[in-house]
């Protein structure tokens, strides 16, 4: 059996470290065969060392001259920016490209990755939020499978195995609720960064522990799975279960619920996309049902947490609507991470920029991009 080979988009981060420890556990079958990170030079230094592949890139191309220095003596090519992305994906080396950065800036690699043929594992939710419909048009155009490694849409996809044809009548998707699920409106106003980075079960980048705890990742959750699953937002239901074991399920038409549990770990998401459609050993830890004890369920405030009603709204009214949303999301992100605006501003900025961004209804690649810089500007100017 040939190894299979894989770029990681993001090879430094939360979701592409952990991608590295599966190809680790599983030498026989993957191989890192491109590794990219933004700014982590040393991480993305010692990783080329320890895998060997064909090529890095860092997308600073201000620390370019310390990878290259540091991997000279090795037959690695070293390369620097965000054109590189593209160009590295689509090398004969590479038979699956994991999309694990972060944000906008995603779209464009994962976009060049299925032009080129290849199967992408996609962690990279904004890239769905932003341009869903281009993105899956692409995928079925060029006849490559997009799969889901965020583990609510892998526990999706692993429900619908073998029901092609069937009904489905909704999409439950599971939410821990953050570390705020118990909070009063006066106790949300005062939060700080650091608690909103503390999530309750899953150690993830500071920028999706935020949007986890103001909800907009679910939000942006029901948008990806949108796309990936062709279910509108109506009927995709959040359904708020701290435990965090069901990682969510599917409702059939004759009122069968198929759901996919497990231990919180993205390396099993992480693997099962790898692998697709085999499942192997050394995935995550066993469930134990009977230390669990009990599950529990709950509806989302969604007036406590009115992210998840923009992204629905957003998802609603189509266009470039989203990529506005998902830009507010990223500048007000920051923002708060920053200090410069409290935890309740990032909805209401948000719901501002969509107000004040033209709606297009139809949108090219190239509307993203701009509709992406109009709607920072808009909102960084808000924030001022
Ligand atoms: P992270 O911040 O830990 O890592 C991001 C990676 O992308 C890093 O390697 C970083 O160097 C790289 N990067 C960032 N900006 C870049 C740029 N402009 N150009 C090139 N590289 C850049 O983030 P993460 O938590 O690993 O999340 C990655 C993606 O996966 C996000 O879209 C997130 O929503 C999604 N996701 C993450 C988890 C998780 O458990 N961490 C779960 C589901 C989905
Ligand atoms: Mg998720």
């Amino acid at each position: 059996m040939r190894k299979k080979r894989i770029a990681l988009l993001g090879s430094t981060g939360s979701i592409g470290t952990q991608a590295l420890s599966v190809i680790r556990r599983h030498p026989e079958r993957f191989e890192a065969t491109v590794l990219t990170a933004g700014s982590n030079a040393d991480l993305l230094i010692a990783q080329a060392i320890e895998f060997g592949p064909d090529a890095v890139v860092i997308a600073d191309e201000s620390r370019y001259a310390q990878v290259k220095d540091a991997l000279s003596d090795r037959p690695i090519k070293v390369y620097a920016g965000a054109e590189a992305l593209c160009q590295v994906v689509e090398s004969q080396q590479v038979d699956m490209v994991l999309a694990a950065m972060v944000g906008f800036a995603g779209l464009k690699p994962t976009l060049c990755a299925l032009r080129a043929g290849k199967a992408v594992a996609l962690a990279n939710k904004e890239t769905l939020v932003v341009a869903g419909e281009l993105v899956t048009a692409c995928a079925m155009e060029h006849h490559v499978p997009l799969l889901p490694v965020d583990s609510e849409h892998s526990a999706i996809f692993q429900c619908l195995q073998g029901e092609v044809g069937n009904p489905v009548e909704k999409l439950l998707l599971t939410a821990s609720g953050g570390p705020f699920r118990k909070f009063t409106a006066a106790q949300l106003a005062d939060v700080t960064p650091a608690q909103a980075l503390c999530h309750p079960q899953w150690s993830m980048g500071a920028k999706i522990t935020i949007d986890s705890a103001s909800m907009l990742n679910k939000g942006f959750e029901m948008i990806e799975a949108r796309w990936l699953f062709g279910l509108p937002v109506e009927r995709i239901e959040v359904v708020v279960h701290p435990e965090s074991i069901v990682h969510s399920a599917v409702a059939f038409a004759d009122g069968a619920v198929k759901a996919q549990l497990g231990v919180p770990d993205m390396c099993l998401p992480i693997q099962y996309a790898f692998a697709y459609p085999q499942r192997l050993a050394d995935g995550a830890a066993p469930l134990d049902l009977f230390a669990l004890g009990a599950l529990h369920f709950e509806r989302p405030n969604e007036h406590l947490f009115p992210c998840l009603t923009l992204a629905r709204e957003a998802s609603q009214r189509g266009g470039n609507a989203p990529c506005v949303l998902n830009a507010a999301g990223e500048v007000t992100n920051q923002a708060f991470r920053d200090g410069r605006i409290r935890f309740v501003d990032m909805p209401d900025l948000m719901a501002r920029t969509m107000a004040k961004v033209p709606f297009e209804a139809t949108p090219s690649l190239d509307t993203y991009f701009a509709t992406d810089a109009e709607a920072r500007a808009v909102c960084e100017s808000m924030i001022g």
